[in-house]
Parts: structure tokens; sequence; C-alpha cells
């Protein structure tokens, strides 16, 4: 796929990969074996029956192949620019034993980009059932619940804390890969099907998820909160001016649109040096935007090697391309500062031992090799949990330690009859797909529940 110019790019939030042209997508869509036992289908976490809609890509018919997605999953054009599939459908696709797998999340973001342009929508006839659901938090766990619960016939709103809904999609990946104008379009068809949003509502702050049951009139509760609680090191300095974590940096540059102050009105302090701490995502998305702050050194500082990193090789391959420095088996032990801002970095040079619990090599640090890297802003990537907020506020909702929901055995409904959960807040930060299907395992679990105890039509 074309993609913008590295050096242009490092200083532009606009998108990285330009996407497939017409003729790119139905050359890409004959090599597709149409397998008889389509591994491919059983490598989507959401069962899109992609040998169908390749074969309508391949046929020209780019709204039927936009049916055979929506049929399954109402965010083609989010999933195929940011699902790894990698490990997913392309990662078991036949044609990859000999050759590159098939490039079905291209194919996926091509037929999601032409619905945007052309202004498709896949609204069945919905016969109203009389059921009202709530759904707490618009990420993708409560966007897929909630387009499975309109099309069951449900009355669905959407409670988002932040003034704009979509959840991470919309605060933490950045423009450059995922442009908020895309998702904004697909929360659009959300509304197309009668999904009310409603912002800037902190549920178990302005009203608790009993009232929602006992007053507010919902059948049942799906609660999608995400786990945007950021971890920090406990190292010294941590409280330093020019210290954030990733989940701020990026809501900052994402959401409040930081880049563009003061014509926005959050402002965002970047300095020349940028360290970002963490090997995900998150962190690569976070020292990517720090280079287009204009950042003259960004680089990520992770306490093991480059075997054991967690982003998605392409994002990492992005950013090395871009400039990013990389500095492995590296730990910080303090953030050094002069008059309440970061001046510096302490760190100690780690080697790998044996395996800990996580499976990956346990970090070792190496006895009199501390150094300082010079620094203005240090940005901790090291991972995030559920928000207790919510299960505090809600009598009999319980979590594991670390703060997930508890859910029943068939992974849906929580410790509170009527109140089920999917995606991050169950499951840990995890995956946009992994999420999408959660919420749509919800919805057909609530719908089951409803209509077995069956009242309002
Ligand atoms: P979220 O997307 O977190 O949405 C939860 C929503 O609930 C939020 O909008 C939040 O404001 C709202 N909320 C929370 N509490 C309340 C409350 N009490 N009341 C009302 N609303 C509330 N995954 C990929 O597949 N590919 C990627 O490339 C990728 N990159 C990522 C980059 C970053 C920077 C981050 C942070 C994550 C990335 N992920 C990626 C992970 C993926 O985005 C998440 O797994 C996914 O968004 C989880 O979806 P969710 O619906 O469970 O929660
Ligand atoms: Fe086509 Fe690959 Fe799926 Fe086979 S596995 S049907 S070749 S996309």
């Amino acid at each position: 796929m074309r993609e913008q110019d590295p050096a242009e790019r490092a200083r532009n939030f606009l998108e990285v990969a330009c996407g497939y042209s017409l003729e790119d997508a139905l050359r890409e869509s004959e090599r597709c074996l149409m397998c008889a036992d389509e591994p491919c289908v059983r490598g989507c976490p959401v069962s899109i029956d992609i040998p169908a809609f390749i074969k309508q890509i391949g046929e020209k018919n780019f709204h039927g192949a936009y049916d055979v997605i929506t049929n399954t999953n109402l965010l083609p054009a989010v999933c195929g620019r940011v699902c790894p599939q990698e490990n997913q459908c392309e990662g078991v696709c036949t044609v990859a034993d000999s050759l590159e797998p098939v490039a079905i999340g291209r194919l996926e973001r091509f037929v999601g980009d032409m619905a945007i342009a052309e202004g498709w929508s896949n609204v069945p006839y919905i016969e109203p059932s009389g059921f009202r659901i709530g759904i707490v938090g618009s990420g993708p766990a409560g966007m897929a619940c909630a387009a499975d619960m309109a099309k069951a016939g449900c009355d669905v709103t959407v409670f988002e804390a932040f003034h704009e809904a979509g959840g991470v999609l919309k605060y933490g990946i950045p423009d450059f890969r995922l442009p908020n104008t895309v998702v904004d379009a697909e929360l659009g068809k959300l509304i197309e099907l009668g999904i009310k949003f409603e912002c800037d509502t902190l549920v178990g702050r302005l009203f608790t998820i009993e009232e929602m049951i006992e007053e507010m009139g919902f059948h049942a509760v799906f609660i999608g909160t995400g786990a945007g609680l950021p971890k920090f090191m406990g190292i010294p300095g941590e409280s330093l001016n020019g210290v954030y974590s990733a989940n701020e940096f990026l809501t900052r540059i994402n959401l409040m649109q930081a880049f563009d102050f003061p014509n926005a009105e959050t402002p965002l302090k970047v300095g020349k040096r940028v360290a970002v701490i963490g090997s995900g995502n998150t962190a690569m998305d976070a020292v990517r935007s720090a280079l287009r702050l204009g950042a003259e050194q960004a680089m990520v500082v992770y306490r093991r090697s480059e075997k054991e990193m967690t982003a998605r090789i392409e994002e990492y391959e992005h950013a090395i391309q871009e400039g990013v420095e990389f500095h492995w088996l590296t730990n910080p032990i303090e953030v050094l500062g002069e008059d309440g801002w970061v001046i510096g970095l302490r760190c100690v040079k780690m080697k790998l031992g044996e395996p800990d619990e996580s499976g990956r090599a346990r970090p070792i640090p190496i006895e009199g090799s501390e150094f300082v890297f010079p620094v203005d802003n240090v940005v901790l990537s090291i991972g995030t949990r559920p928000n207790p907020l919510l299960a505090k506020a809600t009598p009999g909702l319980k979590t594991h330690s670390w703060g997930g929901l508890l859910v029943d055995e068939r992974q849906v409904e929580t410790t509170v009859h009527r109140v089920y959960a999917g995606g991050d807040a169950v499951t840990g930060a995890a995956t946009v797909i992994l999420a999408a299907g959660a919420g749509k395992r919800a919805a057909e679990a609530i719908h089951a529940d409803l209509s077995g105890g069956a009242e309002p039509h």
C-alpha cells in the first residue's frame, strides 16, 4: 500500500498508509484461493465471511462486499486499519504457506472507505422489541453491543464519560493511524440504526447502574468501560512537570487536539528530547506523536529486548523509518528534575534471565551500569487497568484483584443480574476486534436472556 514519505510524515498528523486504489484492490482480490475450509474466517474473532466479501470485490460488487462485512462487523474502515491481522485472519491464510498472505485488512479498509465516501449503510428492517438497553462506554465493545441490540429491535442508549464517543479509537489511536473522521463516519452508521449517544456522562457519578435499572427503565445494562487507568512505575521524580502517562499524552493530542494549540484550548508542553517508556502499540503511538509535535530526539526505552516487544511489527517499522531511537535492555530508575521540570532520566542496563510468570525472559539489572539520558519529557506507557470507579459505585459488582470485572461462564454476565460486561473492562488491555467480539457475544446473551423471560413488546 502506498505510504507517505517517512521524513515528511514524521512532521504531520496525516495518515501514513494511503489505502488501496481500485486496481490494487481488484488485483489483491484475485490472490484469494476461496479455500473451502476458510481458515481466515476462523482466524477472525468476529468470523467475517472473508472469502465471500473478497469474491464480491473481484466481481466489482463493492456494495455487496460491504453488506457481507457489515452483517458481522460495523467497523470495517476502523478494523481494516488497526486490527493485528498478522496474528488473526492473515496469520492463517493458506496463501501465506508460500507467499505473502492475502491482504485481508487492506481489502476490508478499501470497502469501508468506499462505503464512507459513497454514504452506504446496512440498516435492516427492525421490529421493535420494547426492551431498553443502557450501554456504559462507547468504545468498540459498547459500539458492537449497541449495534446488535439495536438490530434486535431494542431501544439503545450509550452513555460516554468523554465529550465525544469512540473510546480508545478516538482518544488513544492517533490520526496518522486512524483518522477521527473515519471513526465518526462509522459511528454515524450506529446512529442510523437509531442508537442514542449521551456524552459527558460519567456513570457511577451522575447516576448509578442500580438507578439505570430501577428508575431509568433499562431492562439490561452492558458495561464496556475499557481499561483506561494508567499504571505508574513508582520511581522517584514521576510527579515532575513534563512527565505524562501515555493515556494523558495521547488524549490531549487526539481528543483535545493539543497539536493545534492555541487554536485548540488544551496545551501540551513537548520539549526537544522525549523518552517513552514501554514497547507496546501505545508506546509507538506516543513516541511517533512526540516526533510530530517537534521533538528532535524521540526514543523508546524498554527493559527487555526487541524480541519481547509487544507492538505490531508494522508500527515498529514505521517508527524506525521516522527516526525513533530504540534503547533495549534499559530500565529507568529515576526521573531527574530542576525547578520542578524534567531534565533527565536515570537508567540502568539490563540482561535477560530465566522466563518469569508471563513466560518472557526476566530482565535483571547489571550492576554499575547506571547512566543518564538528558530529556525534557518522559511518557510512561507501561500498561493500564480498568478504572475502579464504576465497580465501587455498584453494590455486588465483583472484580478480580487487578480490577477486571468478573463475568459468568458464558463470559458475558457480571455478578449483578441483568448487568453484562465485555472488552478491556473484563480482559484488561487487548484489541479492538476482541472488544467488539465481546460486545457482540454479550448482545446475543442479553437478547436470549430477555426473550427467555420475555415481557415488553
Ligand atoms: P475503550 O475503547 O477503552 O472504551 C471505553 C469507553 O468507556 C471510553 O470512551 C471511556 O471514556 C468510557 N468510560 C469509562 N468509564 C466510564 C463511565 N464510568 N461512564 C461512562 N463512560 C465511561 N488495538 C488494536 O486492535 N489495534 C491497535 O492498533 C491498537 N492500538 C492501540 C493504541 C492505543 C494508544 C491504545 C490505548 C490502545 C490500542 N489498542 C489497539 C487497544 C484497543 O484500542 C482496545 O483494546 C479497545 O479500544 C478496547 O475497547 P473497549 O470498548 O473495551 O474500551
Ligand atoms: Fe482467501 Fe486466504 Fe481466506 Fe483462503 S485463507 S479464503 S486464500 S483469504
